[in-house]
């Protein structure tokens, strides 16, 4: 029986580059091993497997008795749903650690860097594995992604070498470039259906007992959204109620201008302003230097709602 490496659920570049880099390596070193993903993959992340030419993960939700290893999340919220029937033999994340457990003990490379890529290449290093230049190139580019091309506060001097290494075998000459390319990509939201935009980088906590949604669309230039951003509340106040939730928001964050649009609906407005220290007007608010949902938008929302 193969072991199953699987990202979060809405798989970013991470998720899915990671699964296919951890599956690599196992493979390698002797383990049979599939790369999964939990559902489809987004713009940005199919414009690196092409360019790389690497195949996407299979498409599997359900691991019943079967041997698993996670990438980018120990949440149970984004793990598969029966990820409690199932073996977990190892997890990859950067990520606060989260409320998974296992039944047997675990490899468990956890790390506060700023991508599970990042960790992965450390996991190369470790076993002395030579990463294939295509695999390298698609692990620099979900760094990128991950850290906002170094720009986001996650990002770490570990991030920074891994790009730098990861490009020479890859025969980048300049990342940056390369960086920019991707974020355009997923500034190209004109067109696209409301749902799938708050959709796209969607994450669902438990804040004390309590289920608060958070979105992300990372662009380069915030205008894109200037016609759309009623349309956009009104989809969050639908999510919210559709869900069960408290809270839904949408970062809308400006990679240029570094700091992010909050878009906010919820039971509770008032816990959502004194998290962040500001006044909503009409559902929105400005937040200069707010880059990163896991280190700047998770820990003060989970605080309010420790009350
Ligand atoms: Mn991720
Ligand atoms: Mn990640």
């Amino acid at each position: 029986m193969a072991l199953n490496v699987i990202g979060h659920k809405i798989p970013d570049s991470d998720s899915i580059v990671g699964s296919i880099s951890v599956a690599y390596l196992k493979n390698q070193l002797g383990v049979k091993s599939t790369s999964c993903k939990q559902g489809d993959i987004n713009p940005e992340t199919k414009f690196i497997l092409e360019k790389f030419g690497l195949e996407e993960p299979v498409t599997k939700t359900s691991f019943k008795g079967e041997d698993l290893f996670i990438v980018d999340t120990t949440d149970l919220a984004l793990c598969p749903d029966d990820v409690l029937d199932s073996n977990v033999l190892g997890v990859v994340d950067h990520h606060k650690l989260g409320d998974l457990t296992t039944s047997t003990p675990l490899e468990a490379w956890i790390r506060p860097v700023g991508c599970s890529n990042t960790i992965v290449k450390e996991m190369f290093d470790h076993y002395k594995v030579d990463i294939p230049k295509d695999l390298a190139g698609a692990m620099m580019c979900a760094i990128l992604s991950d850290t906002v091309i170094f720009k986001s506060p996650t990002c770490t001097k570990e991030d920074t070498k891994a790009v730098k290494e990861l490009a020479m075998i890859a025969g980048i000459d300049d990342p940056k470039a390369l960086g920019m390319e991707m974020f355009m990509i997923k500034s190209a939201v004109d067109g696209t259906p409301i749902r799938e935009l708050v959709m796209r980088d969607f994450k669902d906590f438990d804040m004390s007992g309590v289920k608060v949604g958070i979105g992300q669309l990372e662009v380069v230039d915030l205008g894109v959204f200037d016609k759309m951003k009623d349309d956009l509340l009104s989809d969050l106040a639908l999510l919210k109620e559709e869900g069960g939730r408290d809270s839904v928001l949408l970062l809308l964050t400006d990679i240029m201008r570094e700091g992010s649009e909050l878009l906010v609906a919820s039971d509770n407005p008032s816990k959502i302003e004194s998290a962040f220290g500001v006044k909503l007007s009409d559902s929105k608010v400005w937040i200069d230097g707010v880059l990163s949902r896991k280190k700047q938008v998770v820990p003060p929302l989970e605080m309010v709602f420790r009350g």
